[in-house]
């Protein structure tokens, strides 16, 4: 991808790498979000894939908007800022957070060297960059065009309407 991309949050020496829809981790991640997301606008999955296997995922969002007001929309935060001020926002309920919990619940298994396929959003927000690297995630992976997509500030953008 030669276009730059100016991401909320990247760590310094990390990069993110594309991949088409027809990539199967991929598409497997969209499955998930889609079945899984607890989140209304943003559905968001992430798939850990270690030799060609999945040993982990998550999807994002916690039950907590379905009763609560958001405490960010409340506080006026900005995008990727204020997420650990929300219950329901809190970086414990990104894909990615849970994506390496679940490689961690199955015990004899470690994310060390494994990808991560993120399906539904554009970028890792800094929390999840930083458990990440402890997990010792090798590369993570978007969709193609995910800045497009799954920005709400893009006017080509699909949210609320990805699986239209
Ligand atoms: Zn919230
Ligand atoms: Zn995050």
């Amino acid at each position: 991808m030669s276009e730059k991309i100016e991401y909320p949050y990247l760590p310094e020496d990390r990069s993110i790498d594309y991949v088409y829809k027809g990539n199967i981790f991929m598409f497997f991640a969209s499955i998930l979000a889609r079945q899984h997301s607890l989140d209304k606008t943003i559905l968001v999955a992430a798939v850990i894939v270690k030799d060609y296997q999945v040993i982990g995922w998550g999807a994002n969002g916690s039950d907590y908007h379905t009763n609560n007001q958001c405490q960010r929309v409340v506080l006026g935060c900005k995008t990727g800022e204020g997420y650990e001020l929300c219950e329901g926002c809190h970086p414990k309920n990104h894909s990615e957070a849970k994506a390496i919990k679940d490689v961690q619940s199955r015990g004899l298994l470690d994310a060390r060297g494994a990808d991560l396929y993120l399906w539904g959003h554009w970028w890792c927000c800094k929390s999840c960059w930083d458990a990440m690297i402890e997990a010792g995630i090798r590369d993570v992976y978007l969709l193609d065009r995910s800045y497009i997509l799954f920005n709400k500030n893009h006017p080509d953008n699909i949210v609320e309407r990805q699986f239209k």
